[in-house]
């Protein structure tokens, strides 16, 4: 674990990555807030000429992939390149111009998901939201006054347990989940047996740093990490990358 002051700077995370990766050696990146910052209009969030050269350069040298929650559908569009992706938070990936599954039955939740969504739950609770994040659905209770949250809150866990999906319960939110689904055990599926580098800003990050702790990981921002490194925003990564590329 690391904190502010042991995080290292830069010089010694590109000697340490130098020292350790070797031609073909794993990459995995995830994008929203590691390669670019995050944005109040995430459906805009295209990767800039800069990230793209960095990107191609990285990927002609070692096996890269790109790690995130978006669908794969969304990073081909914004990154626009020939690489590997891993989407909705490890469910899918974009490998060699093919799509496959790395969840059993991801294909099924999807068609349950979608019948979820049409039910409409948020004409029938007052204030409820209901948001498709594509690995699971979220629902918002920030807006249900606290004393009516008891109706749509079991009604969530009645449909938990009718499509088998898992139940989060967070402060003003749960989220049904797709089982299974998560960055480290997405990443595993792929991992050879070379040196690897993983880099990440978010919880879902530091499950893959958990689960792949044989590999140099870097948490980006601030917050607490099990990751090897920290560096404190996405320039000071892609500053990182474009010297070992
Ligand atoms: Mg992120």
């Amino acid at each position: 674990m690391v904190d502010e002051e042991s995080s290292g700077n830069s010089e010694e995370i590109v000697l340490r990555i130098r020292e350790t990766l070797i031609a073909g050696s794993q990459i995995f990146l995830d994008y929203d807030g590691t390669l670019v910052p995050i944005v109040i209009n995430p459906e805009n969030c295209y990767a800039d000429e800069r990230l793209r050269s960095i990107l191609m350069k990285i990927s002609a040298k070692y096996d890269l992939f790109i790690v995130s929650g978006r669908q794969v559908d969304e990073l081909r569009k914004f990154i626009s390149l020939d690489i590997n992706l891993i989407g909705m938070h490890g469910a899918v990936a974009y490998i060699h111009g093919k799509e496959m599954p790395l969840v059993r039955d991801f294909y099924s939740y999807r068609e349950r998901m979608r019948k979820v969504i049409d039910m409409h739950l948020e004409t029938q609770y007052d204030g409820l939201r209901v948001y498709d994040k594509s690995s699971g659905i979220l629902f918002h209770l920030g807006l249900v006054p606290p004393d009516r949250r008891d109706g749509p809150s079991a009604r969530i866990a009645e449909i938990a347990y009718e499509t088998g999906m898992e139940l989060y319960r967070g402060k003003s939110v749960l989220e049904l989940k797709i089982p299974g689904v998560n960055k480290g055990d997405a990443i595993r599926k792929f991992r050879n047996d070379l040196p690897c580098l993983i880099a990440g800003d978010e919880k879902t990050d530091e499950s893959a740093f958990v689960k792949c702790s044989e590999c140099i990981t870097i948490h980006v921002g601030s917050g607490e990490t099990v990751a090897e490194f920290r560096v404190m925003d996405v320039a000071a990564l892609r500053n990182i990358l474009d010297q070992i590329a």
